[in-house]
């Protein structure tokens, strides 16, 4: 369901734009929200959320997903963590819904799927796993990179039950919003994937705003 904010640009208390293919990692407070924009449309924002105080507990899809049985992510889902706390709700949305299915490229799955020579390519577990070798301090190791959210990533399920990578539903300045319900860290990948349309063969940068 699409919803507009009620936040004020001008009163964000931090903002930041993630490069095309490139990553952010942050703390947001407990009754924070943060807004991740699609800058100049059609991108994908692999995202990761961690409790700020014990990074073990982490976003879950599964969760998620039973949770408030369905499958897409928009305004009013709690998105929830792997013992099943709230970590964050959606609390204004003008894409209209978010993939949680169709996980994050790799360098392995590049290979796999397009060609040996993809291999090398630039991917969002690359961008994660730099992410948290630059900033120890989060206490995020490689195995808390767990299943993740694709804001602005259209992953519809077919009806009968398959899931297809399709072009996407975003646009210019679209943007999703949360409120956080604990201290957690959000860790973005500006997806860098060109051998699919999920940045539309065309990586963009990516807008991160955060309110008090
Ligand atoms: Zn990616």
């Amino acid at each position: 369901m699409t919803i507009a904010s009620q936040q004020r640009e001008e009163n964000a208390v931090a903002r930041h734009l993630i490069d095309a293919g490139d990553h952010y990692i942050g703390p947001v407070a407990a009754g924070q929200t943060i807004r991740i924009v699609d800058v100049e449309g059609n991108e994908a924002a692999d995202t990761l959320f961690f409790n700020a105080a014990d990074p073990s507990e982490r976003y879950s899809a599964v969760d998620t997903v039973r949770e408030q049985g369905k499958v897409y992510l928009t305004t009013g889902t709690e998105l929830r963590s792997n013992l099943n706390n709230v970590m964050l709700t959606i609390s204004a949305d003008t894409c209209g819904r978010h993939d949680t299915l169709g996980g994050a490229c790799a360098s392995e799955s590049n290979t796999v799927r397009y060609d040996l020579e993809k291999r090398y390519m630039h991917s969002c577990r690359d961008n994660w796993m730099l992410a948290i070798a630059n900033h120890p301090e989060y206490g995020i190791t490689k195995r808390d990179i767990a299943h993740n959210i694709n804001f602005f990533m259209n992953v519809p399920v077919t009806a009968n039950g398959e899931l297809y990578f399709d072009d996407g539903i975003s646009g210019p300045g679209k943007y999703v919003e949360m409120v956080a319900e604990m201290d957690v860290v959000v860790l973005i990948s500006n997806c860098p994937q060109l051998n699919n349309p999920c940045s539309g063969f065309n990586p963009t940068p990516l807008g991160v705003l955060i309110w008090d």
